[in-house]
């Protein structure tokens, strides 16, 4: 895969900004569409001097076509709880039409694609840890299906273009992922607690807080996303780290990395909120040769600077 020209739809959000800056790093030129609904231009601030790197701002529920591409990587879509909910349509049409549109565009080129999608497609999973294999367990009318039943339909759709269109694709489920650029008022757990720790506030724990989830440092799921990227494997990958953390364990490892005193305040669970979450990357290691290489503890010492700074900014802000 010789580095040519690629569009990245969402590039300016936490995880699209990330990958901009690898496919730059690997050589390529970058073209970033985004509506800059939960994206913001901050994420792409230090690239205003990169020749090979262009915005766009548009929202791709409508056609776009930004000229001839090499590859598409479609990574638009709110993706953390707060944000879907607040965006419920939104969601719904970028994980539709949106996707629609990315893999036309694809079409049109012959250009290679790939999809992020998530293990919300397992829904409060029945099966653990999570294999690709699994179809899944999640309510199609609750709050969160907005964001599940987008992406179930995403991956529908992208197999639709492969089998129908021989359209190259390849589908990412992505696990809890955290680090540098994330907003700081996202409502995920790892923005709220480092928050909360910093500024001295309670964390707020949902539930009793032994929901699990395993949460990969940002490094090591783009360096995912570029293998998966130049393999030649179509059916849907799990790119996540295995290790798996009560939230309550969670908090205590924010407390550790801030040093915080604050306290614990436990908050009512939100509904269908999945009790584990784990994934099984048997098929990344053996088709990628990839495994996440940072634990929550060094992942969190290396977003401390980050989130010293944004919380900062938004104490000056006010
Ligand atoms: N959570 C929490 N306190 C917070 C934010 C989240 O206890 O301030 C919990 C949430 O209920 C869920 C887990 O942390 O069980 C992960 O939530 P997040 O919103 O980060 O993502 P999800 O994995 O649910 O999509």
């Amino acid at each position: 895969m010789s580095p040519q020209r690629a569009v990245v739809t969402g590039g300016a959000g936490f995880l699209g900004s990330h990958l901009c800056d690898a496919l730059l790093g690997e050589g390529w030129s970058v073209v970033c569409v985004d509506n800059l609904l939960t994206g913001r231009r901050a994420n792409f601030a230090h690239l205003h001097n990169e020749p090979r790197f262009e915005f766009i701002e548009k929202d791709i529920c409508e056609p776009f076509d930004v000229g001839r591409v090499d590859y598409v990587f479609h990574f638009a879509s709110p993706a953390s709880p707060v944000d879907y909910t607040l965006h419920g349509i939104p969601t719904l049409k970028v994980g539709s039409l949106g996707t629609f549109h990315a893999l036309e565009v694809a079409h049109k080129y012959g250009a290679k694609y790939l999809v992020s999608s998530t293990s919300e497609c397992y829904g409060d999973p029945l099966e653990h840890p999570q294999k690709e294999t699994y179809w899944g367990h999640v309510n199609p009318i609750g709050p969160r299906s907005v964001y599940d039943e987008a992406k179930r339909f995403t991956e529908a759709v992208t197999m639709a273009y492969h089998r129908y269109h021989k359209v190259d694709t390849r589908i990412v489920r992505i696990f809890n992922t955290y680090g540098p650029r994330m907003q700081l008022n996202d409502g995920r757990v790892v923005p709220n607690f480092m928050k909360q720790a910093l500024r001295g506030e309670p964390l707020t724990v949902y539930g009793d807080g032994r929901q699990t989830r395993s949460f990969c440092y940002v490094s090591d799921e783009i360096d995912g996303f570029i293998r998966l990227a130049k393999s030649d494997e179509h059916l849907p990958v799990n790119v996540g780290n295995p290790n798996e953390f009560t939230i309550l364990e969670c908090a205590q490892q924010v407390l550790k990395a801030t040093g915080s005193k604050s306290e614990i305040r436990y908050e009512p669970l939100p509904p269908d909120d999945p009790r584990q979450r784990r994934p099984d990357i048997t098929k990344a290691r053996q088709l990628l040769g990839w495994e996440p290489k940072i634990d929550l503890a060094a992942g969190l010492r290396q977003s401390l600077d980050y989130f010293k700074k944004a919380v900062a900014e938004e104490t000056a802000a006010k």
